[in-house]
């Protein structure tokens, strides 16, 4: 479903291109009675203008969905409104979204074993997760003033 993101502009198509816009973010991971960890985590930063071009892209790729759910019999009962809503919550969801998380890694603050987070691309935090190995529960805070 992510697959459309290549620019139909572009001759150049070797891959996705490194990201000038990657930065790191301060994550502490506490844990109930045991003293909190500094967790590395690096997330893609979008400008604005790229927010709002990967609005319009989901949002154009959800209304063609629905455009081509409308002569299908049956289905377009379901899918032409099921996707006319994906098309402007989605999009909106992108407009707002400014950051994806790449990767999340750092130690467990009550056993100490190296985790490697499984976060969603746009989490909110402080976001409750549990160890893998010792299964505390594990609470991340950002630590970047909020804006
Ligand atoms: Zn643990």
């Amino acid at each position: 479903m992510d697959s459309r993101r290549g620019d139909p502009g572009s001759e150049d198509s070797r891959g996705p291109a490194p990201s000038p816009h990657l930065e790191k973010l301060l994550l502490t991971a506490e844990s109930y009675g045991h003293v909190s960890t500094e967790i590395a985590c690096s997330a893609r930063h979008f400008t604005k203008a790229e927010r709002l071009r990967r609005s319009i892209t989901i949002g154009v790729a959800m209304f063609l969905a629905a455009v081509v759910s409308l002569p299908v019999p049956g289905w377009h009962f379901a899918g032409v409104p099921l996707f006319l809503f994906l098309s402007f919550k989605l999009s909106q969801q992108r407009l707002e979204q400014k950051y994806a998380i790449a990767t999340v890694g750092g130690p467990c603050p009550a056993c100490g074993s190296p985790q490697d987070f499984d976060l969603p691309t746009a989490p909110k935090f402080p976001l409750t997760l549990s160890c893998s190995s010792c299964r505390n529960y594990i609470k991340l805070h950002d630590l970047r003033p909020r804006a």
